[in-house]
C-alpha cells in the first residue's frame, strides 16, 4: 500500500510504501529510499489511518500535495499557519 507522508530523513512529503508480512510492516520512503519497520498490529495500522485521514485536511491546505502521484515524487512544504478560525467558508 501506498500513503503521502512527511519522511523524517529527506524532509520532504513523499509516496511512502507500507509492505507488511503479518508481523512487521516495512516502511519505506520512495523518494530517499530511507526506510523504517514497526510491528504490524493494531497501533501501527490505527497510526496509517489517521495519516490517511489528515492528509485530507492537509492537502486542502496545501494542494501541492496533489502533485504527489508516482513512486519517487516528493514536495517540500513550507509550513503556513492555520488559519484562523472563524474566518473561510461557511
Ligand atoms: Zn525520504
Amino acid at each position: 500500500m501506498q500513503i503521502k507522508d512527511l519522511c523524517t530523513s529527506c524532509d520532504c512529503w513523499t509516496i511512502t510504501t507500507i509492505e507488511n508480512d503479518s508481523t512487521t510492516a516495512t516502511f519505506t520512503c520512495t523518494h530517499c529510499k530511507n526506510s523504517f519497520e514497526m510491528p504490524w498490529n493494531t497501533e501501527t495500522r490505527t497510526i496509517i489511518r489517521s495519516i490517511r485521514h489528515s492528509l485530507k485536511k492537509r492537502t486542502k491546505k496545501y494542494p501541492e500535495l496533489q502533485e504527489l502521484k508516482f513512486a519517487g515524487d516528493f514536495v517540500k512544504l513550507e509550513e503556513r499557519p492555520d488559519p484562523k478560525p472563524g474566518t473561510g467558508c461557511k
